[in-house]
């Protein structure tokens, strides 16, 4: 996939200058993307900023309406402006996310915004299916819906929002966003950047809307707003099942808590080496990344002495007894009383993990690691923090098992690590996960390391799976009877 810009001539750059002048002396004269909605009757010049959903849904539409008349190189433009622009601006726009949110860890902040201009597909992956027979012909087209709403999480803000806005834009849609409230800020200043470049090369304006001060309310505007089409989350149990629950049809990409199992054939310096990698990106806030591990009895402390090798430490039991008493609590009431990670350790770094265990942290540490029993609440919990409890299981049968009960169904991401195919087979259906990853670490499963294409939204309980263009479209047939054919048999008129 190119996504290199062919070079401007002398009167493109000369109109492109005299245009960002312009804009620079209108932006001054408006308040900033971040520090507060666009007002008035207009919307051109907003670049995606509102203060409610349903200016955010007008300017969408009208942003859809214009964008048909582009068609599909239209939409190609405005991509390549969103890849473009978070492979260049990675670095600034990575450090104001995690500043922002203060969640998980710069360099990976920076990397998922470059990753994703190359890694997410667009509009190459669009195509149509053709049924020519004796009876003619037979067109499957991919339509776009429209207006798409998105709800975002704040584990990637501007990354899920930039890939979602490739996703659907190369699909012909249009999208308004109700962002996590404490990703907000780089949730606007991204698609501020997105939409300003945009308008200059064709000229429209948000094809990329965000409601500026997002809350729950804001969210469920945008699932009852008749002028959204189709909705798209990304997040946790509650909004997942919020939008199982709407009457609009709902994309959602819920929740996991992804086991990892390692059998006596694994290589486990392999093993070790991807568990770390895996659970230790972005600090644990990945979805897919790995939670909980499941070892036959037989290499368990092989498993955990290559684990030291590659650069984990090792808790004792009083350590882990330590970090869990105070990063996991209790939430809920009555029968849905269940632990939860403590928000203050989620996507924290390894080091204040193992401070909080009581153990001596040491500099450019990823992931702090020990061995539980099953009933430890970090099994059960998708903890979002750069710890993995480490089960010991008497068999492959039992650790397969333990893996499928901890998983609790979301059908989301689980790992294998072994070198027998019968094992990985019976483990797959088990546990028929979206995602099932063998012999490498979770991330090689979004094309990081393995083979395909990347999205931050998997949509699990929907099922779409890993979210490409084709998801965000409705099919259209057209029908020619009786012409057109040329494979039959030979004209006999
Ligand atoms: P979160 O559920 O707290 O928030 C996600 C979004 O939903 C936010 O915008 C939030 O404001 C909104 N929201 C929350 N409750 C809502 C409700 N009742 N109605 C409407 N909107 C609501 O999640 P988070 O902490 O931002 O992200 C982490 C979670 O998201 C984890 O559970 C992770 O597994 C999941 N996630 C899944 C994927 C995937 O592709 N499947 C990708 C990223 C994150």
């Amino acid at each position: 996939m190119s996504i290199a810009p062919t070079p401007p001539d002398i009167a493109h750059i000369v109109r492109q200058v005299i245009q960002e002048l312009s804009l620079a002396g209108k932006a001054a004269a408006q308040p900033s993307a971040a520090s507060g909605p666009a007002h008035g009757r207009s919307s051109a010049g907003a670049h995606g900023i509102f203060g409610s959903v349903d200016e955010a849904v007008r300017a969408a539409t009208e942003a859809f309406e214009q964008l048909e008349r582009l068609g599909v190189e239209g939409r190609r433009k405005a991509i390549d402006h969103i890849r473009r622009i978070s492979i260049d601006d990675a670095e600034e726009l990575g450090r104001m996310e995690f500043a922002e949110t203060k969640v998980g860890r710069l360099d990976h902040k920076i990397e998922k915004l470059k990753v994703l201009g190359t890694k997410v597909p667009g509009v190459e992956f669009m195509r149509s299916e053709v049924f020519s027979g004796d009876h003619g012909l037979a067109v499957i087209e991919h339509a776009p819906f429209g207006v798409i709403g998105a709800i975002t999480p704040v584990t990637h803000s501007l990354p899920t929002i930039a890939c979602n806005a490739i996703n659907m834009i190369a699909a012909g849609n249009t999208v308004v966003v109700n962002p996590h409230p404490s990703g907000k800020r780089i949730a606007a200043e991204g698609v501020r950047r997105f939409n300003a470049a945009i308008q200059r090369d064709i000229g429209i304006d948000n094809l990329v809307c965000l409601v500026a001060e997002p809350t729950l309310e804001t969210a469920g505007d945008l699932f009852s707003h008749r002028g959204v089409k189709l909705i798209c989350v990304t997040g946790g149990p509650a909004v997942a099942k919020a939008a199982m629950q709407s009457s609009k049809r709902a994309i959602v990409a819920g929740p996991g808590n992804p086991p990892v199992v390692v059998d006596d054939t694994a290589d486990l310096d392999n093993a070790a080496r991807s568990i770390i990698q895996g659970a230790s990106y972005d600090n644990n806030l990945l979805c897919i990344g790995e939670k909980q591990v499941f070892v036959v009895g037989s290499v368990f402390d092989r498993l955990m002495a290559a684990m030291e090798r590659a650069g984990g430490m090792r808790l004792g039991a009083r350590q882990v007894d330590a970090l869990t008493k105070r990063a996991i609590v209790m939430v809920g009431e009555g029968a849905h009383r269940h632990p939860a990670p403590c928000k203050d350790l989620v996507g924290q770094d390894a080091a204040v993990l193992a401070k909080a265990a009581g153990a001596a942290a040491r500099e450019g540490l990823d992931l702090v690691f020990g061995e539980t029993d099953v009933d430890n609440p970090f099994v059960p919990t998708e903890q979002m923090m750069p710890f993995v409890p480490f089960v010991r299981c008497k068999d492959v049968d039992e650790a397969i098992h333990r893996a499928h009960e901890s998983e609790h169904g979301f059908r989301h991401t689980a790992i294998i690590h072994s070198n027998d195919v019968r094992t990985m087979t019976r483990m797959g259906r088990l546990l028929d996960t979206t995602l099932f990853v063998k012999n490498g670490p979770s991330v090689a499963g979004l094309g990081l390391g393995g083979e395909g294409y990347l999205s931050f939204s998997i949509a699990t309980p929907t099922g779409e799976g890993v979210t490409t263009p084709l998801t965000f479209t409705r099919q259209r047939r057209c029908t020619l009877v009786d012409d057109l054919c040329i494979l039959g048999s030979p004209d006999r008129s």
